[in-house]
């Protein structure tokens, strides 16, 4: 069935659903707000996590950072008068710089960025900024993954530290890579992340075992957990059961995740050429930048598309396919209730919770800053 089929009305189903026509509203004031660039902000890190995609890829490699003050504004700004409204700072590390980051701050309207957690980004001067802070596998497993220092040393206690420096700090949203090495860490690190006042938005890191009908299992066994804390913790857990089912089996009833439908390419990359002309969609003006800030990588991501479950890349891919939902009322209230998640996540996101009953952050610039009042959740 499709959008313009008789036997599905989206105004008809709206009309007799006051609740999610609100929540579409919301929905689409704020995402015709956040035009978003992904920028790789330094090649250093101070950790070497196992399956660091940005070590493993080089990209650290062949590329300066650009480290000058004045130009990173300059090309801020050029991407502002070009209509982007939303930074996405990765690394390396980003918080090694946070004077790098001020400028991001300052420039444009909103901004988000990845953490590892080691180090904590100040409060005074990035007030309104997203921080996404990284969690693999669990609590207990999380270590063996990325409590690696830059010189190869390990370490205990890299989740902790985190949440130590993020305490009750509503910034901050984790960004939980699911594995099925640790099924059994799901519950309790989701518990330690309520108690620690945060948020968490589940990612996925596949795990390839030697027998794949076993593999398979474990991964059942996965997604059935991830439901299942997810409905136990709904304050915590952002992420909507039709995300979870997404990010996990890689497909939808309408779709298979994959470079032929990824919304997170860059537009400008000529490699991206005969995909883009294939006219599905992608978020509007997305580029994805190297650490001097100006030359593209292909995507936000890695460039393994076969391997990919990137959190950003998977939600902008339901995102983007709205129109794929219009066609029942089941499809159509599991994208409003995935993307209402998806734009809690942020802090500065009018839908978020630390801005309930409050009126929006003051405009910073931009065209795209107007009319979010009447949005507040
Ligand atoms: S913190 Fe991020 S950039 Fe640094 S090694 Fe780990 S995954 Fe790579
Ligand atoms: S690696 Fe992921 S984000 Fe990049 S193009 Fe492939 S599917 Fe998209």
């Amino acid at each position: 069935m499709t959008a313009g089929d008789e036997r599905f009305s989206l105004t008809r189903f709206l009309a007799a659903r006051p609740d999610l026509r609100s929540k579409l509203g919301a929905i689409k004031a704020i995402s015709s707000r956040v035009r978003t660039n992904a920028f790789q902000l330094t090649r250093e890190c101070n950790l070497r996590c196992q399956g660091c995609w940005y070590y493993a890829n080089k990209m650290d490699e062949g590329i300066e950072d650009q480290a000058g003050l004045d130009r990173i504004r300059e090309i801020l700004e050029e991407r502002l008068a070009a209509g982007i409204t939303h930074a996405l700072v990765v690394g390396g590390e980003p918080a090694i710089y946070p004077e790098r980051l001020a400028v991001f701050a300052r420039t444009l309207p909103f901004l988000s960025v990845a953490t590892n957690g080691y180090r904590k980004i100040p409060r005074d001067g990035f007030e309104e900024v997203s921080i996404g802070l990284a969690l693999f596998a669990g609590y207990r497993s999380d270590d063996a993954y990325r409590a690696i220092a830059a010189g190869g040393q390990r370490f205990e206690g890299l989740f902790r530290r985190g949440l130590d420096n993020y305490r009750d700090d509503e910034r901050v949203t984790v960004v939980y890579a699911l594995s099925e090495e640790a099924i059994d860490e799901i519950a309790p690190s989701v518990d330690m992340i309520e108690q620690n006042g945060n948020l968490v938005y589940f990612s996925y890191y596949r795990h390839y075992g030697e027998d794949p009908a076993e593999t398979a299992k474990a991964t059942e066994a996965l997604l059935e957990r991830a439901l299942e804390v997810a409905q136990r913790y709904p304050g915590t857990v952002l992420s909507h059961p039709y995300y979870i089912e997404s990010l996990i089996r890689g497909e939808t009833p309408w779709g298979r995740f994959g470079y032929d439908g990824c919304a997170t390419i860059s537009s400008g990359h000529p490699a991206n050429a005969t995909r883009l002309s294939s006219g599905r969609p992608i978020l509007p003006g997305f580029e994805s930048y190297a650490q001097d800030l100006t030359t593209r990588r292909l995507c936000c991501a890695s460039g393994d598309c076969a391997n990919c479950r990137d959190s950003l890349a998977l939600s902008s891919w339901l995102l983007v396919n709205f129109k794929e939902h219009v066609r029942d009322a089941a499809s159509l209230e599991n994208w409003i209730g995935f993307a209402d998640s998806y734009w809690r996540g942020f802090a500065w996101s009018p839908l978020h919770r630390s801005k309930a009953g409050r009126e929006p952050a003051a405009a910073r610039g931009g065209e795209a800053q107007t009319g979010a009042t009447a949005f507040v959740a």
